[in-house]
């Protein structure tokens, strides 16, 4: 089972696209450590194997090295979401992350601008991205962009200026009107170049295509599939995760309604935090609420 723990809404940078992994995103909360690793614990119990760790940026929160160290201890895999703007003031505290997912949104410079409020630029993205390499040669990192008519226009350009990243993930925005931005174009794109698609078990979710330098996986956002309704049930079926907002409400997925369980973990009640576990997790063969 994995769970995805918004540790704050904040975020230095203001994306128009951001969608907030699905939460009211309200500022100046950072979610509680004594809480957090009590919730942890009991997870544990229910087979959890993954921790993804998210924003806003999750590098804003001031106890992230604790977090991070915390997860790892209990033998569970650490995955953090980033747009990398702190990764140099922070490298310490990424030793024991196993996954990074370096969110780089976009490859036009006035558009990143825009969505750093003019704070951090594409220059600066790129060295982080290389310093990140650099230090953790062995660490998996994966750089996520969304796909924009600019990385269409200049897919080749893009891929030539991320040629130290080995694995990156393009993303079609939900709901995709334009043809053109879904991952379908795309991958006929990149096969063009000469990218060969790779079998892979996620096949609903994901086209895997590489051409040896660069592996590309071309993916939805999360839930994008449920507009196709016979996928909706097989993909929910297989949807093994949990969502934990800043103010320990749990939800299934971006659409379906949460529990505050922030006072059961106050008071340490597992048996009721048991039971709200259960549900949530169950909620996956439930009519998707989203319908
Ligand atoms: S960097 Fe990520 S969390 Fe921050 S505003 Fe942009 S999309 Fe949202």
């Amino acid at each position: 089972m994995e769970a995805r723990i918004i540790l704050t809404h904040d975020c230095n940078y203001n994306c128009d696209f951001c969608h907030g992994e699905g939460w009211f995103k309200k500022k100046g909360v950072f979610i509680e450590n004594t809480k957090l690793f009590f919730l942890i614990k009991v997870l544990t119990k229910w087979e959890l194997t993954n921790v993804t760790l998210s924003g806003g940026e999750p590098l804003l929160h001031p106890n992230i090295g604790d977090i991070i160290n915390f997860v790892h201890n209990q033998n569970i895999k650490v995955s953090l979401v980033t747009n990398g703007s702190l990764v140099n003031e922070n490298g310490g505290v990424l030793e024991k992350v196993d996954l990074i997912n370096y969110s780089i949104h976009t490859m036009d410079k006035n558009k990143y601008l825009k969505n750093s409020e003019q704070r951090y630029d594409l220059v600066q993205a790129f060295w982080n991205l290389s310093g990140l390499i650099d230090r953790y040669p062995e660490k998996d990192i994966r750089v996520n962009i969304i796909i924009d008519r600019f990385l269409i226009q200049n897919i080749e350009m893009c891929l030539y200026k991320l040629k130290r990243a080995n694995k990156i993930k393009l993303i079609e925005r939900f709901p995709c009107r334009d043809k053109e931005l879904s991952i379908e174009f795309v991958r006929d794109k990149l096969k063009g170049m000469g990218f060969i698609e790779v079998e892979t078990q996620m096949k609903r979710r994901k086209i895997v295509l590489t051409n040896g330098m660069h592996t590309i996986y071309l993916t939805r956002v999360f839930c994008a599939q449920l507009e196709n309704l016979h996928l909706k049930q097989t993909y929910c079926m297989e949807n093994n995760e949990i969502n934990i907002s800043p103010e320990f409400i749990i939800k299934k997925c971006r659409y379906s309604n949460g529990v505050n369980i922030s006072s059961l973990l106050e008071k340490k009640e597992d048996s009721k935090l048991n039971e709200i576990i259960g549900d949530t997790i169950n909620l996956k063969e439930v009519k998707c609420l989203h319908e």
